[in-house]
């Protein structure tokens, strides 16, 4: 049986997820815009889901706009509040370590003329208080902060982000890429200093292609798509009303938040274990890291030769991200690991299906992986 510990790549589809997709294919295909009633039962499934998500983010129904992916609310979210606040000042704050819909984004706005300010992690591999207070000042029109890192799972300091804002008087909005905490840690919105948001379906069992941007009441930034309006004029494009169905099956679906990070918690305590007792194995993230993802490396051995072994054995893991396909992670090297580190190093990211069997059998294979392959360095 194949054993799929690479879901913060992507998660499969849940049952619930699937369902709500074909069902409303099937059967509820109408375009939401449409005044009769096939349009006006397809955008009551597009308002369904909108309520949905709107509670599981402790948020108004009108503060949340679907988007194609994660990478369409970074876009629309950053692109969006600088070209709406440009006025006010020239300065963006993110970090190195964001992911490219964020960093590649960031570069584009640097090539108009916007400074961009990289925090980067320091030596005890956090960004530290200081340099955020220090970076932001009354010219800062933009901070964007990734919620948790997509590569070793540290969780960042926002709420830091949120004072340090108010010291500046400055007129930033706060945007956060949550693609890889939705779902997994309790994000309340309500008075949490954040004003916009992105989220991913495709990490929470809904299916790729469908995501979504909160953006807060009262905070207005200038739409990305321009056309046809849906969307209260903010994201233009006939709704994917299929894929917003199942993002609400799949929102739905998820067990109680802290109850599950309790019990990943224990998986994860457990896989680092029987992974350090092994000798062979040194684990990259941290221990306050979210429990979903656990960064190790394999000293004298490829990434990728290590991934494709496991694969031979049925077993799913990631070298890096997904988006870096194989070359060697900026996210690490930003991290401070040393180029051994870096290249030995594997991606294992749980979700809710995991069990301690599949840890056993990951460790099962690591060890025949280092008994078989000869040493590449
Ligand atoms: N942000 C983070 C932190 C991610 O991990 C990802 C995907 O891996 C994205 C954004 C992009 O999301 P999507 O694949 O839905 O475009």
């Amino acid at each position: 049986m194949e054993i799929y510990l690479d879901n913060s790549s992507t998660t499969k589809p849940c049952s619930e997820a699937v369902n709500a997709a074909i069902l409303s294919m099937k059967e509820n295909w109408g375009n939401p815009s449409s005044l009769h009633r096939l349009g006006f039962n397809a955008d009551r499934a597009v308002e369904e889901a909108r309520q949905i998500v709107a509670d599981s983010l402790f948020a108004d129904k009108n503060e949340i706009f679907f988007t194609s992916c994660g990478t369409e609310s970074n876009n629309t979210a950053i692109i969006g509040a600088v070209n709406s606040l440009k006025k006010r000042g020239n300065r963006i704050v993110t970090t190195s370590i964001e992911h490219p819909s964020v960093l590649n984004t960031m570069r584009r706005l640097e090539d108009e003329g916007f400074e961009v300010i990289y925090l980067k992690p320091d030596q005890s591999g956090v960004i530290s208080e200081n340099d955020i207070f220090e970076a932001v000042n009354n010219k800062t029109i933009l901070v964007s902060m990734m919620y948790v890192n997509n590569e070793m799972g540290y969780i960042l300091p926002l709420e830091v982000c949120k004072r340090a804002i108010k010291a500046a008087s400055s007129p930033a909005l706060l945007h956060c890429d949550a693609v890889q905490a939705y779902g997994k840690l309790p994000v309340k919105l309500k008075n949490s200093g954040i004003d916009l948001l992105s989220i991913s379906g495709h990490k929470i069992h809904a299916p790729k292609g469908i995501g979504a941007l909160y953006i807060r009441n009262g905070v207005h930034i200038k739409p990305y798509l321009s056309g046809g309006g849906q969307e209260k004029g903010m994201r233009s494009g006939t709704e994917n009303v299929p894929f917003i169905s199942a993002l609400g099956a799949a929102v739905k679906a998820l067990p109680d938040i802290k109850k599950q990070l309790e019990k990943t918690k224990e998986l994860s305590e457990y896989t680092r274990e029987i992974l350090i007792k092994s000798g062979f194995v040194k684990i990259n993230s941290k221990t306050d890291a979210l429990p979903y993802i656990l960064n190790i490396s394999v000293p004298g051995y490829r990434s990728e030769t290590l991934l494709h072994f496991l694969e031979s054995r049925d077993i799913f893991v990631s070298s890096g991200s997904a988006c870096s396909k194989g070359k060697g992670s900026y996210v690490l090297s930003e991290f401070g690991l040393s180029k051994d580190m870096v290249d030995s190093a594997l991606r294992i990211s749980f979700s809710r299906f995991n069990t301690k069997d599949d840890a056993d059998k990951l460790l099962l294979a690591l060890k025949e992986a280092v008994n078989t392959l000869r040493r590449s360095y």
